[in-house]
Formats: structure tokens, sequence, C-alpha cells
């Protein structure tokens, strides 16, 4: 996803190394290229302000101007920003000190929550944990049968709104309620004692305010330890208007960049951590269950500098 970007930091960095001693004026030559390079991949613009500001003081103050090899230390330091806009820290996820943890999914139709759902699932089964996946995504007809799908797959039970499948056209029962259902969820993995409940809940093609409203009400009913907000990397600038919205709309404690493995600019992606203050968790890199990793924001860096 980030080879472009990635190949246009490091030939900046080997113009530099060229020099040895960099004046300011090399400094701010290398500055305009990274910035260029950020706006290109689609950083968010006030990201990008932030992040070359960030990289130009701690370039010209004596950290640099001083060392064995400056352009070393440029690397070093644009290395360091760029962790610090990822979230800095791997942000590991918060269990509750009474089972069941409750890990809500938010995102738009076609993110990739419901994958995510059977990924996070299986990864939690694979460390000895019983998650229960519910079907609270009642809006697509099919989302309910994808996540059985998904379950299946991932050996890991499902809590939908009725058992078996839908019927032949799909057509969920009347009145079905994403709250209730939600909330039946949380019980059975109480008295079932599964030890963590991951939430699918409905997305829109678009921000709508019924949407957050649904997803607002299901958060309420569940009490999350965690709101994880899924959103595709390959959406570009949308990733950051979208994942504002739902800051504000439902609020999340982590996000999930889904479809790394995709050909985007994604700079957008990249940008989420620092606008929304909340940290990248993890990254889904496929369609597989397996395609899934913990985010590490330096080794998200490094990949990038590489
Ligand atoms: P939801 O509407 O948010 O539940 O999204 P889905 O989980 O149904 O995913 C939408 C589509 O994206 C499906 O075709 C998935 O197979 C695909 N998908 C999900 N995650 C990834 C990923 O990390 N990489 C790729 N290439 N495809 C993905």
């Amino acid at each position: 996803m980030f080879a472009t970007l990635s190949d246009r930091l490091t030939s900046t960095f080997k113009n530099l190394r060229a020099k040895g001693r960099l004046s300011e004026a090399d400094i701010d030559a290398t500055i305009r290229e990274i910035r260029r390079a950020l706006l290109d991949a689609d950083v968010a613009v006030p990201v990008v302000r932030q992040f070359t500001g960030a990289v130009r003081e701690r370039a010209l103050s004596s950290e640099v101007s001083g060392a064995l090899n400056p352009a070393q230390q440029v690397v070093k330091v644009v290395n360091d920003e760029l962790v610090a806009i990822l979230g800095g820290q791997t942000r590991v996820l918060a269990f509750a000190k009474q089972p069941p943890t409750v890990i809500m999914l938010a995102g738009l139709q076609g993110a990739g929550k419901t994958t995510l759902a059977g990924k996070l699932a299986l990864w939690l089964r694979e460390q000895g944990h019983t998650p229960l996946l519910v079907a609270a995504d009642l809006q697509r007809p099919n989302a309910v049968t994808q996540l059985q799908v998904v379950g299946e797959r991932a050996g890991v039970p499902v809590h939908a709104p009725h058992p078996g499948n839908q019927g032949a056209d799909d057509v969920l029962p009347a009145g079905a309620d994403p709250v209730a259902v939600a909330r039946a969820g949380l019980e059975t993995a109480r008295q079932k004692q599964y030890d963590v409940v991951i939430v699918d809940t409905a997305g829109r093609l678009g921000v709508d305010a019924e949407l957050m409203a649904q997803a607002s009400d299901i958060r309420d009913a569940v009490d999350p330890d965690e709101v994880l907000f899924v959103v595709d990397a390959m959406i570009g600038q949308d990733a950051v208007t979208t994942a504002q919205a739902f800051a504000d709309g439902v609020g999340f404690t982590g996000v999930v960049l889904s479809k790394l493995d995709g050909d985007a600019r994604g700079g957008a992606a990249l940008s989420i951590a620092s606008v929304t203050g909340r940290p990248i968790m993890f990254a889904s890199t496929g369609e597989k269950l397996t395609d899934f990793e913990v985010f590490h924001p330096d080794r998200m860096a490094s990949r990038i500098l590489d």
C-alpha cells in the first residue's frame, strides 16, 4: 500500500546522505520533498503540517547539527515523528476485569467489519479466549448469514437474531431490533461464559444520522470495553472524514485499517490516528481470516522508511 510514499522518502534520504554536512537550506529542501511526498500520498493537510513542523524543528536543533552523521539523524527524526502520527506505542486490547470483554465494531458498509469480526475472533481463540460473535447488523439481510459463515470458518459461535438461515429470499423477521440482539448476545455470553463478545453492527454506504443513532444505541446497551472503527484504507481522503464523523457520532477507542493489501496511496489511513487521537490497533491485509495483524506504529514506520 505505501510503496510510492516509501520510494519517494527513500530517494529523498539518499540525496541527503550524499551531502555530508547539512545546511539549513538542505534541511528545508528535504522537508519540502517530504511534504510533497506526504501530500501526494493523500496524508491529510493538517497532519502534514504538524509532521513537517516537528521534523524541521528537531532537524535544525543541536540534535542533528552536532551529529556525526546528520543525514542519519534526519532519518531518525522522520522515523520518530512517523511513529508519533501513527499513534506512538502499540496499543493492545483492553480486557474487562470481569468477563465478558465487549468489543463493538463500527464503520461504513463494505469497510470489512464482518470479515474483521471473524479475523479477530479467530485470533482471540488462538490465544485461548472463548469469543462469541453477535450479529447486530440487521440492515443488510445477508450480513447475518455472512457472519455465520465467518464464525464457522473461525470455529467461533455466532449469536444471531434467529437460528438457521433466513429463508430463500433472505428477509429478516419484521421488527428485528439490533439493540435487542446485541443485548441478548451479551446475556448469552454471560450465561455460557464466553469471555469476549464481538458485536458486528450495521454500516451504510455513507455516514448518516440514523446509522450513528443506531450504533450509539447499541453502544449504550452493551457498554463496550472497546469500540473499533473499521475503515477501508482504499477510500483515500474519505477515510479521514468518515473517521471524524464516527469519532463525533459514536466515539471509538481504536482503529482497524482494512484492505492494506490494496494499492491505494494509503496516506489518508496514516492520518486517522493523528486526526482522531485514537490509535490504530489492527490491520487487515486480505480476504482470508489469517490476513490480520496487530498494528505496530514503529514497524509500520520502518516499513515505510526502509
Ligand atoms: P462490512 O460491510 O463492513 O461487514 O464488510 P465485509 O466484511 O463484508 O467486507 C467487504 C468486502 O471486502 C468483502 O468482499 C471482503 O471479502 C473484502 N475485504 C474485507 N477485508 C479485506 C482486506 O483486508 N483485504 C481485501 N482485499 N479485501 C477485504
